[in-house]
């Protein structure tokens, strides 16, 4: 651990690099409003814990966030706040772009070779069709993604009939932090558009850790999830 730097040089040294720190959650909108001594602090308490992890790195984090997620969500109900909409077989949200990581994209490969789950490369090719890309293939964040029939965006890993996550233990980050409130009818694709009726329930505690991990693997971030398992599948 490089005790002597500053937080704010041991974030640019470690997570931005030569980069720029990309926002995400309600981040964007809370910077101003947060003291920067605890910006810079939480970003490296979470780059540290993650990058310290070594190949443990991902389960890590995923289990961080669905701890916080759990611990988050018992101390609203005990302020009267309802849960969260979310519940199995809920899979309105599947049928949008997913974004992960790399290293989240071989964790789901291995996982589908371990449990013999079809990994359907022509569907993944497909919807490729209906998001735009740059030289660099990393999606610009706009889509025709309503334009396939509702069957079509659906994700290739959403029961067809049980609308459960046939890989839920290794979904990415994600899929992990997506939370809404009282229905689940605004939670459809809107063409890279959010349905401005959508009530999501952001948390800042899940906007640091999100920011940080993306921001390290914002190499392989923008590609999609769909992208990161064609690049490694070679076929
Ligand atoms: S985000 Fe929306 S569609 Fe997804 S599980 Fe929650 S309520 Fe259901
Ligand atoms: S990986 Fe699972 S949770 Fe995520 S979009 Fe696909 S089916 Fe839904």
């Amino acid at each position: 651990m490089e005790i002597s730097l500053s937080d704010r040089t041991w974030v640019e040294k470690n997570v931005i690099k030569n980069g720029d720190m990309l926002l995400y959650g309600n981040l964007p909108d809370e910077m101003e409003s947060l003291p920067s001594e605890h910006l810079w602090q939480e970003f490296r308490r979470i780059g540290e814990l993650y990058l310290g992890a070594g190949q443990s790195r991902t389960r890590l984090i995923h289990a961080l966030v669905d701890e916080l997620i759990e611990t988050l969500t018992a101390r609203d109900r005990r302020y009267g706040y309802p849960p969260p909409y979310c519940h199995k077989g809920c899979g309105n949200c599947c049928h949008e772009v997913v974004y992960c990581t790399s290293e989240e994209a071989g964790g789901i490969r291995e996982y589908c070779s371990a449990e013999g789950i079809f990994l359907d490369y022509e569907k993944l090719r497909r919807q490729l069709e209906y998001v735009e890309c740059d030289s660099s293939l990393d999606h610009t964040g706009v889509t025709t993604w309503n334009d396939q029939h509702i069957d079509g965006q659906s994700c290739i890993f959403l029961h067809k009939t049980e609308k459960t996550c046939t890989i839920w233990p290794v979904r990415p980050l994600v899929c992990r932090v997506h939370l809404a409130e009282e229905t689940s009818v605004h939670c459809t694709p809107h063409n890279g558009v959010e349905n401005p009726q959508a009530r999501g329930i952001n948390y800042i505690e899940l906007s640091f850790i999100l920011t940080v991990v993306f921001t390290i693997h914002r190499d392989s971030i923008k590609k999609t999830m769909g992208r990161l398992l064609l690049l490694e599948s070679k076929i």
